[in-house]
């Protein structure tokens, strides 16, 4: 008989570790296997973390049993890791890892199936119009009875009564179809022979079947992904069941994105992002828990799926904001990403045209191979990028274009092209002013201002979605028709437009006028239609998106993302407007981008005039380099939040007198942060910076159970922190 064993099993929900319980005799248990077992008063699901002979120690425990053994494979090892590493890494309960990575519990059980009819040879069936129809449409492929009814527009009677006269074949099938696998032999467009070296480089690094990263660093166009492509395809060939997932930011998994995965597989990647119902999420879970699911393309939180043999990772957008997760869990997906690989002992390509400080130090130092893709394909070049200094060409009082980007604008729409005015503020005016009493109108339970939208006839504040209609009256003073917009957004840019040029068709491109990927969509085909003369867009218009008509990108604020204090307003606005004016031109027709500015003589301005990014990349590393700052330091925030000031200031004061003295990390703090009110929460901020080879993760957690917080303050650890509000 075999020494009875013991085995951790951790279950996805708020607890910070694994509990132990006795495997029963004779029941095979290993690490990663999926369990149900008593907890509480109840049985949980849960999965084995780990499994050890009983010791001497255990006999006096009173340890349960596992109840039961789930019939399905175990989780991948490197997954376990990772879950670890996640919650070790941002400070977080193990469980609530675990939860995101089993966040689609219906996919554990078997597919729903479906009953399908088809049609059958009978001799003796009467015939009436309906049934003709039905038949007509089931010769086709066989349909559930609703499709049929719908199809064959009919009622679902006839199917019923067709059926049961013989005249259809009812079969059961599996509701969650598996995916088509792709086909890694069909070749894709023909590259040019700097893509050529760069998909050969790439595809060294998926054959050394070990964990490898590269940073595959192209303009924008440059045809970064067909050379991914390829590394995918390299991927596929070398492993029968090797797993592949690309990472986009979220607004950039269009289906045009999606389409050329398809044409250059032959099949279609499973998708996982938030606008995936139920059902489909179940699906692509299911399937890439069993390791069919070959090519995933998704959001962040694929990261979590459940991958059985996860050979090459693609983050597409590196640098893009959109990677941080700035709720629940705080990680970013890039990152995450790197670790993820490294678990699983695979390869890692970070793809982008700005690429982060961080990434671009990793690339320096070796640590990541570095490929560059330096021009786009053919006679095509970046647009030039020219700056128009706002101090002497101001608009008019009141307005916001300068005359010359005014007379650029009228030129392009003379030789019948397309114009995009890049404004990243969503709404008509960022703040309401009384002009009777001063008072400018906030958000009751925030500290934010409250944004003026005109089409909606409300006032919202951006930040928690909170609205009222815009009253007619000062809510401070009572004065009537004293309410004021002051600075622009995009609708009141949209006015300005209208009225310098009416025969133009003008359309904003915000969150607020594409509300789902259908309205993104829709909006888009009529740009590249060329329905659309000026396209004023925010963030959402910036991205991957390709009209070949489009010759002028004017940014009308190029400053706003500067007057941030945080460490990455410069970097963040290079990204941004290198991506917004690599909107302009393509291969046939050259186009150009103007920057109206305060400060020409910015770093960031002046790199991007002169498209030399090195000189940007070094200033801002030997700033970041003299500051200690990431990627030369270590960085984490730690937010507190109470039901009033007070308490936040006492809990974050307390905090700070019970911090371990460790030498070479530095506690700012407590401060009032810039959103001192949030939902009705006061906070306060404490920002630790450390030397580099300090486990600040450690540290905090360690610092953490030695203070007890009163019940009503909620602690947020964000380490590498990217809001600084
Ligand atoms: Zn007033």
């Amino acid at each position: 008989m075999s020494a009875p064993l013991l085995a951790s099993v951790l279950f996805p929900m708020p607890v910070p570790e694994p509990f132990d319980y006795l495997v029963p005799e004779g029941q095979s248990v290993s690490k990663g296997m999926l369990v149900m077992a008593p907890l509480g008063t109840r049985t949980a699901r849960g999965v084995v973390w780990s499994v050890r002979p009983l010791e001497a120690k255990d006999k006096t425990r009173k340890l349960k049993a596992i109840k039961q053994v789930l019939p399905l494979p175990p989780l991948a090892h490197s997954s376990l890791d990772f879950v670890d590493f996640v919650a070790r890494y941002c400070c977080h309960l193990q469980g609530v890892v675990l939860r995101m990575m089993l966040s689609t519990p219906d996919a554990l059980r078997p597919s729903p199936t479906e009953t399908r009819y088809g049609p059958r040879e009978v001799s003796e069936l009467r015939m009436t119009p309906a049934r003709t129809k039905v038949l007509a449409v089931a010769q086709g492929g066989h349909y559930s009875a609703s499709e049929l009814a719908r199809r064959a527009n009919v009622s679902p009677g006839v199917i019923k009564s067709l059926c049961d006269a013989g005249g259809l074949i009812a079969t059961r099938r599996d509701v969650d179809r598996p995916f088509a696998p792709p086909n890694p032999e069909k070749t894709g467009l023909n590259l040019t022979p700097i893509q050529l070296d760069a998909a050969k480089a790439l595809i060294g690094l998926v054959e050394k079947n070990k964990f490898a990263a590269a940073l595959l660093d192209g303009v924008t166009g440059s045809g970064k992904t067909e050379v991914y492509f390829d590394a995918i395809a390299a991927a596929l060939k070398q492993d029968a069941h090797a797993q592949i997932l690309v990472l986009l930011p979220e607004i950039a998994l269009t289906q045009d994105v999606l389409a050329r995965f398809a044409r250059r597989f032959g099949a279609p990647p499973a998708e996982w992002h938030s606008e995936r119902t139920a059902p489909q999420r179940r699906r692509v879970w299911r399937e890439v828990f069993h390791g069919r699911a070959r090519i995933v393309v998704g959001a962040r939180s694929a990261l979590f799926l459940p991958f059985a043999n996860l050979r090459l990772i693609v983050v597409d957008e590196e640098h893009d904001g959109s990677y941080k997760q700035e709720e629940g869990v705080l990680y970013h997906a890039r990152d995450m990403a790197v670790a993820r690989a490294k678990f699983a002992k695979a390869a890692i390509i970070l793809a982008s045209a700005t690429p982060a400080l961080e990434t671009m130090r990793n690339a320096r130092l070796g640590r990541y191979a570095h490929i560059r893709l330096p021009a786009r394909p053919g006679s095509a070049v970046l647009p030039p990028i020219s700056t128009i200094d706002l101090r002497e060409h101001p608009p008019q009082s009141g307005r916001w274009l300068s005359p010359p980007l005014i007379e650029a604008i009228d030129q392009t729409l003379k030789q019948d092209e397309q114009c995009l005015l890049f404004l990243n503020r969503r709404g008509y005016a960022p703040l309401t002013i009384c002009r009777a009493c001063g008072a400018k109108i906030q958000a009751p339970d925030s500290a934010t201002y409250l944004v003026e939208h005109r089409y909606s006839g409300r006032l919202i504040c951006h930040l928690t979605g909170y609205s009222i209609p815009k009253p007619a009256a000062c809510p401070t003073c009572g004065a009537k028709d004293s309410l004021h917009p002051i600075g622009p957004g995009v609708e009141r840019l949209s006015e300005e437009v209208t009225a310098l040029f009416p025969q133009a068709r003008i359309e904003i491109f915000s969150s607020d006028t594409a509300k789902t990927a259908e309205e993104v969509r829709t909006l888009i085909a009529r740009m590249e239609r060329g329905d659309i003369d000026i396209l004023i867009g925010t963030q959402m218009a910036a991205k991957g998106h390709n009209f070949p008509h489009l010759t002028l990108v004017g940014v009308v604020d190029a400053d706003m993302g500067l007057h941030g204090a945080d460490l990455r307003a410069g970097e963040r606005t290079y990204q941004t407007l290198a991506q917004v004016a690599g909107r302009a031109g393509r291969a046939d027709k050259p186009g150009r981008a103007i920057l109206q500015t305060h400060q020409p003589d910015h770093e960031a301005i002046l790199a991007l005039c002169s498209g030399v990014r090195e000189t940007f990349i070094d200033a801002e590393l030997s700033l970041r380099e003299d500051m200690g700052f990431p990627p030369f330091g270590r960085l984490a925030a730690l937010i507190f939040s109470a039901p009033s000031e007070q308490e936040a200031q006492n809990a974050a004061r307390d905090f700070v007198a019970a911090a371990p003295i460790v030498e070479g990390v530095d506690v700012w703090g407590p401060s009032e942060p810039p959103l001192g009110r949030v939902r009705g929460r006061w906070r306060r901020r404490l920002l630790l910076r450390a030397e580099p080879q300090i486990d600040l993760s450690a540290m905090i957690s360690a610092w953490r159970t030695r203070v007890k917080l009163p019940k009503n303050i909620r602690l947020k650890v964000d380490i590498d922190p990217y809001s600084f509000l």
